[in-house]
């Protein structure tokens, strides 16, 4: 869990700063074959808490992702980063992310920020050449 008291923030007047997370990201946000997370997300952003109590972050999010390449079949290791923006609303019809009882919750919106900053596939190089499949049916 990545939770912020805003109640805390806002009795130590830290309106704007800046904060860091390790998120250990669930499987199931991977939707690449053979893909798997290496180690957690690395989150991190700045903050602004505004007069309304609306949580701002604007950030990144940075992990690992290993898996085969989708042309040679190759293993691969890559990093990937992402946008983290969002802005959090303290009441209950917001339509992007809300909070309530004076504590934010990010991991929705780093989950996210992972899902969207996915590649579609995993691939080694550039210029990697794809394998030639034959066209045959080889089930026997
Ligand atoms: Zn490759």
């Amino acid at each position: 869990m990545m939770v912020i008291d805003i109640r805390k923030l806002n009795a130590q007047k830290r309106y704007y700063g800046e904060m860091q997370f390790s998120y250990d990201p669930p499987q199931r946000l991977l939707n690449i074959p053979f893909a798997q997370f290496v180690g957690g997300v690395s989150v991190e952003f700045e903050y602004d808490l505004y007069e309304d109590d609306a949580f701002e972050i604007r950030g990144k999010v940075r992990y690992q992702l290993k898996g085969q390449c989708a042309r040679c079949l190759q293993e691969v290791e890559t990093t990937v980063e992402g946008e983290l923006n969002a802005l959090f609303e303290p009441k209950k019809d917001a339509e992007d992310y809300s909070y309530f009882g004076g504590v934010v919750d990010i991991t929705q919106a780093v989950e996210d920020a992972v899902v969207f900053s996915l590649p579609f596939s995993l691939s080694c190089k550039e210029e990697c050449q794809p394998i030639e499949y034959s066209s045959g049916n080889e089930n026997d």
